[in-house]
């Protein structure tokens, strides 16, 4: 007989790991405890078969657990006379919070079993699913450290809560019909007031059905609903949201809809059907769904429903024999760029202009998380069911904060060796996405119990996110902008090598004054060089320029041409889409050197292709003239156009070949769609040809890939490719999006190396 304490790190916690526990030791005649403390579970077992236990936890442990470590002593014997779970410690130590959880099989089934007394019930969780982040309010996970804390369960909630043989053994928002949250409907507009007395959740259905628009509040914020079939409703709710043209998240029942309207490969199904169901971007099959869903776009967004509230949007037997909807439009409940609504008395003040009606609940969003949004290869946005899952850095840490940079905000924390990287903040230049990262850091740090020893920000002057740095009374450390891109990979990957480094995305500062973008820098972890970068361009207007890519496309004409661009924006017939006085003022904005910055951002190369092919003149979202390039490639086709790469001090990699051959093609009416694609391979090129170069001259074989341009699918996949068939190493953002969303990581991780 022996007694063995087992300190167990990792997601170990909200993820049903101490009733497994517990019955795993019953089952082998094991006494002794299980509880959860702030730096993970402990368990003390005593009995013969103790070796057994640590052999089949390490193997099959519960589902959702992740065990990170197991430090075991072996004590001398304290004669327990059973197993129990005692009540949580608090230590004050780094410990694992679970993302919030799809709703499981188990659970849908009872929902949907008219004798099951949770039947239609739309808080319907489990050990195995429910909230989790989004309710956490401290540490350790229990019911009273979460926003359930006011219900008070009922004998029979009670009783399965405590009951180790149920599949609700401790799992925190346990809930029922009598004791836990419930719905409530507010109708605004007098057109649906006849179904203002039904039931919400058939109320909701109802108006959607008679293409009414929506908001409903759901797990980490507000979603903006309507039926996706019906054109009227999604063009009205285009209208009233004032977003311009970016795509509108989807949401069906099942993978088999989804396959109607697009394209799914055995990753996709797996990133659809896993326990985080995130939005995935698919490659559009048919036209059946109105076009003004995603314009110019190649993919759809689709997600399946997450929470037993999503089913019964679609399952609820109003219709006995058919399913409610095909397809849902499921847009985050925000106003343009501001961040995701998650408060009822926000959103009934916010969003009353746009929704005829509101489902709302009473259980509190304390933590208040998007949607993600994935690709097989990359993440665009990493917020729901991914966040607060930490990355593990390759060295012990103090405790830092990263803030990141302005667009696609993320800051991240460390500690004991893990970076936690916030959900997707958003864009930093209005007040309530400022509030946002505050609230969001004040959550994190507290439950984490972080307190930054110093900060990394961008070296921009003018960030917000750096303004706010500096404000704090710590050291603050700059980073610049395409090494801390860089230095995001590297923290993913655990690389602490020198290594190539390429950087494609749309601006950042550079350690010149100049604004950068299309980066070939040699790095390590001590510093960086920029050996290469695309040739500079002024950008007319500066900032306005990003708007408005036709102003880039006659800048990258005026560098390409010089005394002929009159006649090149004739020929393009330019001044058929864009008034002749706005075209002259901008050539002569060019000139001035005050108001044209110069870029070497390939994220301005390609909105100045775009617009130089007549496909996009204006961005009304950020990268939307790039992607509705990349929506017109096509597989097969395999030439490029020339470029130069000329040696300087740094290599100046030239694309004015390309422009000449392009524009050539486009006079000769080639097809748009053989031009876009060998535009984006003469892209690929220009990274194969500038590594190749770097690689000569350093001896180095590892590349990484950062920046908002690789989230171009057909792109990184080629440039992967071809590094790849030169026996390159390469890196890309796999846990992060290459977007600015990375660098808060890349930040960290130089400020944790360098007090290391
Ligand atoms: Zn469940
Ligand atoms: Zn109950
Ligand atoms: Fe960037």
């Amino acid at each position: 007989m022996s007694r063995l304490r087992l300190n167990i790190k990792g997601r170990v916690q909200g993820v049903g790991f101490r009733p497994f526990v517990f019955n795993l030791a019953k089952r082998l005649n094991l006494n002794g405890y299980v509880k959860n403390t702030s730096k993970g579970v402990v368990i003390e077992i005593e009995g013969e078969r103790t070796e057994e236990f640590v052999e089949l936890l390490q193997t099959s442990p519960p589902p959702l657990s992740r065990i990170e470590g197991i430090q075991k002593e072996v004590l001398d014997d304290a004669g327990f006379s059973e197993f129990r779970i005692l009540s949580s410690e608090d230590e004050g130590s780094f410990t694992h919070v679970s993302p919030d959880v799809s709703i499981c099989e188990d659970c849908r089934r009872e929902l949907m079993t008219p004798s099951d007394r949770r039947y239609l019930y739309p808080f319907i969780n489990c050990t195995n699913c429910g909230p989790r982040y989004s309710i956490t309010l401290r540490l350790p996970y229990d019911r009273p450290n979460t926003t359930m804390a006011p219900f008070r369960m009922c004998p029979r909630c009670n009783e399965e809560y405590h009951n180790p043989e149920d599949r609700r053994f401790h799992a925190q928002p346990n809930a029922c019909p009598i004791c836990g949250p419930s719905l409530r409907l507010i109708v605004n507009s007098p057109e649906f007031d006849n179904f203002k007395n039904l039931p919400p959740l058939e109320a909701i259905i109802k108006i959607l059905k008679n293409g009414g628009i929506v908001a409903i509040k759901g797990l980490g914020g507000f979603h903006i609903a309507c039926n996706a079939e019906d054109r009227r409703a999604v063009v009205v709710l285009r209208h009233r949201k004032g977003r311009g043209n970016k795509p509108f998240a989807l949401m069906a029942p099942d993978i088999e809809t989804i396959e109607r309207y697009c394209y799914v490969e055995p990753e996709e199904r797996r990133l659809l059907l896993s326990e985080q169901k995130p939005i995935v971007l698919l490659r559009k099959r048919s036209p059946l769904l109105p076009h003004e869903i995603a314009p110019q776009n190649r993919y759809l967004g689709f997600m399946l429903p997450y929470t037993p509230l999503h089913y019964l949007l679609f399952c609820h037997p109003i219709d006995e024999d058919s399913r409610n909807f095909s397809v849902l439009v499921m847009t985050s409940g925000n106003l343009s760029e501001e961040p995701i609504i998650h408060k009822d008395e926000d959103a009934l003040k916010r969003l009353s202009h746009i929704v005829d009606a509101f489902l709302l609940h009473n259980r509190e969003i304390f933590m208040r998380v998007d949607d993600s949004v994935v690709t097989s290869e990359f993440f665009i946005r990493r917020a729901r069911g991914y966040v607060p899952e930490p990355v593990k850095l390759p060295m012990d840490t103090g405790e830092f904060l990263g803030v990141g940079a302005d667009l696609k905000n993320t800051f991240t924390l460390t500690k004991e060796g893990y970076a936690i990287v916030s959900q997707h903040i958003g864009d930093m230049d209005n007040y309530e996405t400022l509030q946002f990262f505050e609230e969001v850091l004040d959550n994190l740090s507290g439950l984490y119990r972080i307190t930054p020893e110093a900060i990394g920000a961008d070296l921009h002057p003018d960030y917000y996110s750096r303004r706010w740095a500096d404000r704090q009374g710590l050291p603050v450390f700059y980073f610049q902008h395409h090494y801390a891109h860089v230095a995001s990979v590297m923290a993913e990957h655990n690389l602490t090598e020198k290594v190539i480094g390429v950087v494609f995305d749309g601006t950042g500062y550079g350690t010149d004054g100049t604004i950068w973008g299309g980066e070939f820098i040699v790095a390590d972890l001590e510093g960086f060089q920029r050996k290469g970068h695309l040739r500079y361009m002024p950008l007319p207007g500066g900032e306005a320029s990003i708007k408005e890519p036709w102003r880039t496309g006659l800048s990258l004409l005026r560098e390409t041409f010089g005394e002929n661009t009159e006649a090149w924006i004739e020929r393009l017939g330019i001044a058929k889409r864009v008034p002749v006085e706005r075209i002259s003022k901008i050539l002569k904005v060019i000139e001035n050197p005050h108001l044209s910055p110069l870029s070497s951002g390939c994220g301005r190369l390609f909105d100045a292709v775009a617009s130089l092919m007549g496909v996009k003149d204006i961005n009304t979202f950020e990268a939307e003239a790039p992607m509705a390039l990349e929506a017109l490639v096509v597989e097969g086709v395999t030439s490029f156009y020339p470029f130069d790469i000329i040696e300087e001090e740094v290599f100046i990699v030239d694309y004015r070949p390309l422009i000449i051959s392009l524009v050539e093609d486009l006079i000769k009416e080639e097809p748009l769609s053989s031009v876009a694609t060998k535009f984006h391979n003469s892209v690929v090129e220009m990274v194969v040809e500038a590594t190749e170069r770097l690689s000569e001259s350093t001896g180095l074989k590892t590349v990484v890939l950062s920046g908002g341009v690789f989230q171009n699918l057909y792109l990184i996949r080629r440039v992967v490719q071809r590094l790849k068939q030169r026996n390159y190493r390469v890196f890309y953002n796999r846990m992060l999006p290459p977007n600015d969303a990375c660098i808060s990581l890349g930040q960290v991780y130089l400020l944790a190396w360098r007090h290391s």
